[in-house]
């Protein structure tokens, strides 16, 4: 059997993974299209800023992280590199309307996911270009494009590909990577991918009440009043759950909520200590924590913004970015807080178009959500895949209203 090739051989040919040096090329275009002014004056003078009555608390964190900023300024300079030729994107390049559709106006056309064109793989040709989106692609998806020989432009972020390297190793190891993030994400899709490539099993688990469930298995060795149908999609092929646990590795979506992770890899770990006591748990049992340090940072800079009491919080961000979704779940705990995917979810200062943190997946209005009375204080963030440009356009549209 041919052994699987780790992610970064080299030996693919047509792949560009360190972007085409076309950065002066690119600067004015991308100043135009995500540079704020206004967020700069609120960085410039310590992250707070007044208008009115409003006080305005940003973190310290937020925005554009720097795998979001290698991957549009990669997707952009494939543009200027190939003017005449089809490019696609296998998904989003990010989890940002905004970002997705100047890339559409760009002439890149998407395959997969909300902005799908319906092209399909059978009408990519080998002059066409393929740009790999931040969170990765499914190697099997890879594979495909690699045998067509179009060109391929790898965005992925050194965050993700560094997830793929530690569950390649559990699988080589002979563990079965338990990811703690969302099986749909498609950095996760990628990510299980990679342990299916090199022979290993994984189980995906989303929450702590869930990680309790295998838990439970494994100090029981017993399903006995567990629905794991419920993991069927979010666990390798015929996965065994008795034998499939004796040995495992944990991993995460690198964009989870941290304190969950490590809370999740800490019951695990005990767990399996029950199990086979502290002399065995080495052979059973491993860790490696891998939360970017761009979430981490995002995350800790709401946590600092929480200590001075707020009277609500805005969280900007797409409505599928799992990042900005674990910001708002934070802020939330502490004051009210709206996550809005931009400038037009604030309809007027008595009604807001938002996802609520805490529930599932819908979109919801809420009216009397700006305080009357002043002063007020605002706190602000923004996902690893939202530009100034948006977070601006919010501060701008609640200045205008206090001012007028
Ligand atoms: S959020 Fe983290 S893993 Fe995702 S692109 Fe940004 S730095 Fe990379």
């Amino acid at each position: 059997m041919n052994t699987p090739r780790p992610y970064d051989d080299d030996s693919r040919r047509n792949m560009v993974r360190h972007g085409f040096g076309l950065k002066a090329e690119i600067m004015g275009e991308l100043e135009a299209d995500y540079h704020s002014a206004i967020i700069e004056v609120i960085r410039e003078n310590g992250y707070r800023w007044s208008v009115g009555g409003l006080n305005l608390h940003l973190a310290k964190a937020f925005g554009f992280c720097y795998g979001v900023d290698k991957a549009i300024d990669f997707a952009y300079e494939t543009r200027h590199r190939f003017p005449d030729r089809r490019i696609f994107l296998t998904n989003e390049i990010i989890h940002n309307p905004r970002v997705n559709h100047r890339l559409m106006e760009m002439g890149i056309r998407i395959l997969v996911g909300q902005y799908a064109d319906g092209t399909t793989l059978d009408q990519i040709t080998p002059q066409d270009v393929v740009l790999l989106p931040a969170f990765g692609a499914d190697v099997h998806l890879l594979d495909r494009l690699r045998t067509i020989g179009c060109i391929l432009v790898d965005t992925t972020c050194g965050s993700v590909v560094h997830v793929w390297k530690r569950v390649e190793r559990y699988a080589q190891d002979g563990f079965t990577s338990i990811i703690h993030g969302k099986w749909s994400h498609e950095e996760t899709v990628a990510t299980c991918s990679h342990v299916s490539r090199f022979g290993g099993q994984y189980l995906v688990v989303r929450d702590l009440m869930e990680a309790g469930e295998v838990c439970r298995i494994i100090m029981e060795d017993s399903m006995a009043g567990i629905d794991t149908g419920k993991y069927d999609r979010a666990s390798s092929p015929g996965f065994d759950f008795t034998r499939g646990l004796k040995k495992i590795g944990i991993a995460n979506q690198t964009t989870m909520l941290s304190s969950e992770s490590v809370a999740i890899a800490g019951l695990l770990r005990q767990a399996m200590l029950n199990r086979y006591g502290p002399d065995r748990i080495e052979d059973h049992f491993r860790s490696f924590e891998t939360i970017c340090n761009a979430t981490q940072e995002r995350q800790d800079a709401v946590l600092e913004l929480m200590r001075a009491p707020l009277d609500l919080m805005l969280v900007v961000g797409g409505f599928n970015s799992s990042n900005t979704t674990h910001l708002c779940e934070i802020a939330a705990r502490h004051c009210p807080t709206y996550h809005v995917d931009g400038a037009e979810c604030l309809l007027s200062p008595g009604e807001i178009r938002h996802k609520p943190a805490d529930g599932p997946d819908r979109i919801a209005t809420t009216r009397d959500w700006l305080p009357t009375r002043r002063p007020a204080t605002i706190g602000l963030t923004a996902g690893a895949s939202t530009p100034n440009r948006v977070i601006g356009e919010v501060i701008e549209k609640l200045a205008l209203w206090e001012s007028a």
